[in-house]
């Protein structure tokens, strides 16, 4: 391996490696040098430096001479000394020279970028005549100088300086001393690093670090908040700082949680805050945060007109602030706001790390709405399920039993035990068969919802249980069938009261055929005994007519009379009878030939009595021919029957429309009916007069609703006493396709 050869400005830069902080150590090993090598190498460089001051030359024409106050062209200048000159001039690392007294001799162009400043306006100058803005920079520079000259050698140390741009950047200074040629310390070398890259980086991520561990550990946003605002705060040199959300109770904006250094004018400040509602704007700090939704940095707050509290940050010493918002996708959920002690130019960086607080803190609290929502739709749930007589049941993919809420067992009494892990159809239920199941099954099979599905179960008592059972099909986010949950309800005390009334409707229905089969066969059977009386009253008569005296011929009178009046009963009750068992299929008819019928069938009562009967034009109806003929022609009659004295019967027959149904009428001018009086007449064998003053059985009306009723209609009468009668009817409409 050959040996490297070693030139003076190859020298110089490895000597520059150290002066920026490398150790000693790395130099080493990286170039191959020993560590003697490296201090000679070292001594040398500062010691040619050193005697360029103690020698000075004249200022060179042609270039700008690192150390321009007092270097000087020389003829005797050491090569090595101008190749450190223009190495150290060339350096991408601002370098800078200070001599004993404190004063600067010079710097390279490194230098003079990074400070935005030329070289001539600081030459000569004290480190407190270049920061007089930053009075804490120049001390620690100076503590750090003092310090070297009492014990030479390398120092290195973290400062914030303001730099060319007007913002404090993050530096790593260091500083080492030369000797002059008298051995005695004679000034000193710095160079600076810029870490603000480095240093953000760090502190960003000690912020959010901070930051995500409170949100974690907290219950609430506002017991999160003042530790999130001191994070940012403290690492950054911030005095204090606020949150805003939306107050609905009070309409406006509010400052809810603040944090700030100690200091009792900061707090007055704070609890002003406290005081104000804030609607969003365009103008002030967190007014616009909130109507623009973009973050706002104002330089100088108690020179800004537009924030309303500027007196007051006045007087805590407030200067900068800036203030983002608190988002949730495009929502903006509030605003946070911090405020400096000094003057601070907008900082991108800053305001990046305050939007990414902004954003953790908005997805905290949309993380905690989220749970609270989901707190109260459980609470809703439980609320439900504990005061709803209803259980709730959840069963999986394999349609297995995989939950019963406890309301079960209190309704019905059943264990539902032997029913976790199995299927509906697993245990017996007496009511389904196989073909129910099947088909319950399959709408299973088929994902769809089911309703009221009734299924008897054995309790414990021995006897069933009736339950209903309702369910929907359950999918998960990637829409796979995860299985069914429903609720059910105990039914036994509904079934068993629609058991009781199917069985009462049975009875009432057995009864009634009963009954119409007894008036049937005791009116039919009932007329041949009749018969005989009258057959052998009348041959009594005729044969032994002589033989009887008066009284016996008068008493065999009644006897004929009453036998023809039961017989007249009797028939009259077997045509009521009928109505129900003998009754015709209904349909479509003209009712205009059914009243024809009824007039013709009444031609004799109707000339003898002078009636003049009218009519509407009748419709089509749906009917029993022979029936509604039958009800006519009793209307009718009775119309004749019951007429004036004096007066010849008029009688009307009208029809109108009534929505689904036709109303019938049949008007008359006759006796009239007393209101108390208009149910009583449609009763059997009900009527308001003697035999000797009208005749008859007073079973026509009676017959006339019954055929009303078998139409599915209804009939009434209105009257007014000593005037006439209306007798009013109803007639289903002709349904479409009923033709
Ligand atoms: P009947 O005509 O055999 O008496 P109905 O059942 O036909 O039996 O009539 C019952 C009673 O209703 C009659 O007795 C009569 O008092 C009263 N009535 C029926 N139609 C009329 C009418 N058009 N005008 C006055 N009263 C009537």
């Amino acid at each position: 391996m050959p040996v490297r050869q070693w030139d003076p400005a190859s020298k110089a830069k490895v000597v520059l490696e150290g002066l920026q902080g490398k150790p000693e150590t790395a130099i080493c090993k990286r170039h191959d040098i020993r560590p003697a090598e490296y201090r000679r190498w070292r001594k040398q460089f500062l010691a040619e430096i050193a005697r360029s001051f103690a020698s000075p030359r004249r200022p060179s024409a042609k270039r700008s001479p690192v150390l321009s106050g007092i270097a000087r062209a020389a003829d005797e200048s050491s090569e090595a000394l101008r190749v450190a000159q223009e190495l150290i001039e060339v350096l991408p690392v601002p370098v800078f020279f200070k001599g004993r007294d404190g004063k600067h001799l010079g710097a390279n162009r490194a230098w003079e970028a990074y400070f935005g400043v030329e070289r001539e306006s600081f030459i000569g100058k004290t480190v407190q005549e270049l920061f007089p803005h930053a009075p804490e920079v120049a001390a620690k520079h100076q503590a750090v100088d003092e310090d070297l000259w009492r014990n030479p050698g390398t120092r290195s140390y973290e400062l914030q300086v303001p730099v060319h741009d007007g913002r404090f950047h993050h530096t790593l200074n260091y500083k080492a001393t030369f000797t002059g040629p008298d051995g005695e310390v004679a000034g000193l070398i710095g160079t600076i690093v810029d870490i603000t890259e480095r240093k953000r980086a760090e502190q960003r991520q000690a912020i959010e670090h901070r930051v995500t561990r409170l949100l974690s550990e907290s219950e609430t946003v506002a017991a999160a908040m003042p530790g999130v605002l001191a994070a940012f705060c403290e690492s950054l040199g911030w005095a204090c700082g606020t949150r805003w959300s939306m107050d609905a109770k009070a309409g406006g904006f509010r400052c809810e949680e603040a944090w700030s250094i100690d200091d009792p004018e900061i707090a007055a400040f704070l609890a002003a805050s406290h005081e104000r509602t804030y609607q969003p704007g365009q103008a002030g700090l967190v007014r616009r945060v909130l109507g623009t939704g973009q973050p706002v940095w104002i330089v100088d707050v108690t020179a800004e007109e537009s924030f309303l509290r500027g007196k007051q940050a006045a007087k805590a010493g407030l200067r900068s602030a800036f203030a983002l918002p608190i988002r949730l996708g495009d929502q903006v959920l509030g605003a946070l706001e911090f405020f400096h002690r000094e003057e601070r130019l907008p900082d991108e960086w800053l305001l990046k790390t305050g939007v990414e607080i902004g954003s953790q803190v908005g997805h905290f609290m949309a993380r905690k709405q989220a749970e609270r929502e989901l707190r109260e739709s459980e609470a809703r749930f439980r609320s439900l399920t504990a005061l709803s007589s209803d259980w709730y049941w959840e069963q999986d993919e394999q349609f297995r039993l995989t939950f019963m809420s406890s309301r079960f067992v209190e309704r019905t009494g059943i264990d539902p035990a032997p029913y976790l892990g199995r299927k509906r159809w697993d245990r017996p239920a007496p009511n389904l068969t196989e073909a129910d199941w099947e088909r319950h099954r399959a709408q299973l099979e088929r994902r769809e919802p089911f309703f009221d599905f009734e299924m008897e179960r054995a309790s414990p008592h021995g006897d069933s249980i009736w339950l209903s059972l309702s369910g929907e099909p359950v999918f998960d986010e990637e829409r796979r069938f995860r299985g069914y949950r429903g609720v059910g309800t105990d039914i036994t005390e509904r079934k068993r009261a629609q058991g009781v009334l199917r069985a009462a409707y049975d009875e009432l229905a057995r009864s009634n055929a009963e009954l119409q089969q007894f008036a049937y066969v005791a009116s039919h059977d009932l007329q041949e005994p009749l018969r005989m009386i009258g057959s052998y009253t009348q041959l009594l008569e005729r044969r032994y007519a002589d033989k009887l005296d008066r009284d016996a011929r008068e008493f065999m009178g009644f006897i004929v009379d009453g036998a023809t009046r039961m017989k007249q009963l009797i028939e009259d009750l077997l045509a009521y009878s009928r109505v129900g068992t003998r009754g015709k299929e209904l349909r479509p008819v003209q009712a205009q030939a059914v009243l024809d019928k009824a007039l013709a069938n009444l031609r004799a009562s109707l000339e003898q009595s002078a009636a003049t009967v009218t009519h509407d034009p009748l419709p089509e109806v749906s009917a029993d021919d022979t029936q509604l003929a039958q009800l006519l022609q009793n209307l009718i009659a009775n119309a004749i029957k019951f007429r004036k004295k004096d007066e010849a019967p008029r009688i009307h027959v009208g029809a109108e429309d009534a929505g689904d149904e036709w109303r019938f009428s049949v008007a008359d001018n006759g006796i009239g009916i007393e209101p108390q009086y208009f149910d009583r007449i449609f009763m059997v064998f009900q009527r308001l007069h003697t035999q000797d003053e009208y005749p008859g059985t007073g079973i026509g009306l009676a017959i006339c609703r019954k055929v009303a009723e078998r139409h599915r209609g209804r009939i009434w009468v209105e009257s007014a006493y000593g005037k006439g009668s209306t007798f009013r009817f109803t007639l289903p409409k002709i349904q479409e396709g009923e033709t």
